[in-house]
C-alpha cells in the first residue's frame, strides 16, 4: 500500500461520550475512533484521508463530537444523523484502590440504527462505488449491531473486498456486548474478507479458547497479513506470500512507568497502518505501532496531546 496518490480509508464504529475524572469531565472515545484519530494525526502531511462512519443524533453533543473529529483532520461526510437518537455514553469511576470501573449507556445509541435505513447508507454507497480504498472495522463495530445490520455490513464488505478494496480488522472483544458463540460466528464470517488482521492475543483467547493458534485460524480463514499484539511482549507479524509463510517478532518498547494502557492497541493499529500506507514493510510498521503505543500508555486517557507525539509525525 502506498500514498503516492490520494488514498481514502473509512472507519466504521461507535464513538461515545466519556464522563470521567474528578471533577467529572466530558470527552469522546471509542476504539475505532481512537485509531482513526491517531492515524489522521500521523498522516496529516500525506495523501491519506481518514474518514469516520457512524450514526449520531441531531443534538449538540453529536455536533460537538463531529466538530472535534474534524479538528483532528477526520472527514465526517459518511456520518448519518439519526432522528430522536443520541450517542452512547460511558462513565469511568476510580475506586479507592485506583481500580477503574466502566459503566455504559449504549443500548439505544444512534449508531445501532446506522444500517436500518430502507435504502443504502452513506458508508454502503461509498464501499459499493469504490469511493474509498480501505475499510477498518473492529469486533466492537460488529458487536454493537443487531443480526440484520451485521448481515448488511458483511454484505457490503464482501462486495468491497471482491472489487479489490482492502479490509482491516481489529478483534477487540467486549464480553458485555455479546456471547463468545456469537463472536465466533461473526468473526468467522468476516475474517475471510480481511487483508490485515490486528489481533490482541488476550481477546482472541477469550473468544476462541486455545484449541487453535491465532495464526493457524487466521491463515486457515484466508488472512494474508496478521499482527498479533501481546502487551509488553514482542508482537508477532505473519505474512502469507504466494504460499510461503513469513513470521517475525518485533519487540515492544519498554515503558518503566505505565500510566494508562487505554487505547494501547488502538494506537498501535494507527502506527502500523500509517507505516503500511506509506509503503513500509510490516516489520517497520510494527515498530511504529510500538513507538506510538508506548508513548500513549505514558499518559492518562485514550487520547494524548498531539505535542506528545510530534516526533512520530512524518513531515
Ligand atoms: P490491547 O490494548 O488491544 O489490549 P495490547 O495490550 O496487546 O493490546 O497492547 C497493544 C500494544 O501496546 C502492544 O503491542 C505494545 O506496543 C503496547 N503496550 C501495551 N502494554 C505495554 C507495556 N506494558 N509496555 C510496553 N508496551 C506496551
Amino acid at each position: 500500500m502506498s500514498t503516492s496518490t490520494q488514498c481514502n480509508i473509512v472507519f466504521f464504529g461507535e464513538c461515545m461520550v466519556e464522563i470521567s475524572g474528578s471533577p467529572l469531565t466530558k470527552k469522546f472515545g471509542g476504539d475505532t475512533l481512537n485509531t482513526a484519530l491517531y492515524l489522521s494525526r500521523l498522516t496529516q502531511h500525506t495523501d491519506l484521508s481518514v474518514h469516520y462512519a457512524t450514526g449520531l443524533g441531531h443534538d449538540e453533543l453529536s455536533q460537538n463530537m463531529m466538530n472535534s473529529w474534524q479538528l483532528e483532520g477526520i472527514q465526517t461526510h459518511f456520518v448519518e444523523r439519526i432522528a430522536n437518537k443520541l450517542p452512547g455514553l460511558y462513565m469511568v469511576e476510580t475506586d479507592g484502590t485506583g481500580e477503574r470501573h466502566f459503566h455504559y449507556w449504549r443500548n439505544d445509541a444512534a449508531v445501532k440504527y446506522y444500517f436500518q435505513f430502507d435504502g443504502l447508507n452513506k458508508f454502503e454507497i461509498a464501499l459499493t462505488d469504490n469511493q474509498v480504498d480501505a475499510v477498518y472495522i473492529s469486533g466492537i463495530s460488529i458487536a454493537i449491531l443487531n443480526d440484520d445490520s451485521r448481515e448488511r455490513l458483511l454484505k457490503v464488505i464482501n462486495l468491497f473486498s471482491n472489487q479489490g478494496g482492502k479490509v482491516i480488522f481489529d478483534n477487540n472483544y467486549r464480553p458485555q456486548l455479546w456471547t463468545t458463540e456469537q463472536a465466533q460466528h461473526w468473526y468467522a464470517k468476516f475474517l475471510p474478507l480481511v487483508d490485515i488482521a490486528l489481533i490482541t492475543e488476550d481477546d482472541d483467547l477469550l473468544v476462541w479458547g486455545n484449541f487453535e493458534s491465532v495464526q493457524q485460524r487466521c491463515l486457515r480463514l484466508g488472512c494474508q497479513e496478521i499482527v498479533i499484539k501481546r502487551g509488553c511482549e514482542p508482537c508477532k507479524v505473519v505474512q502469507a506470500k504466494e504460499g510461503i509463510i513469513e513470521e517475525s517478532y518485533v519487540s515492544a518498547i519498554p515503558v518503566p512507568n505505565v500510566v494508562d494502557t487505554c487505547a494501547a492497541g488502538d494506537s498501535f493499529a494507527a502506527g502500523y497502518l500509517a507505516a503500511r500506507f506509506n509503503g513500509e514493510i510490516a516489520r517497520e510498521a510494527a515498530e511504529l505501532g510500538h513507538r506510538l503505543a508506548s508513548t500513549v500508555i505514558q499518559y492518562s486517557g485514550a487520547i494524548i496531546p498531539v505535542s506528545a507525539m510530534n516526533h512520530l509525525i512524518k513531515n
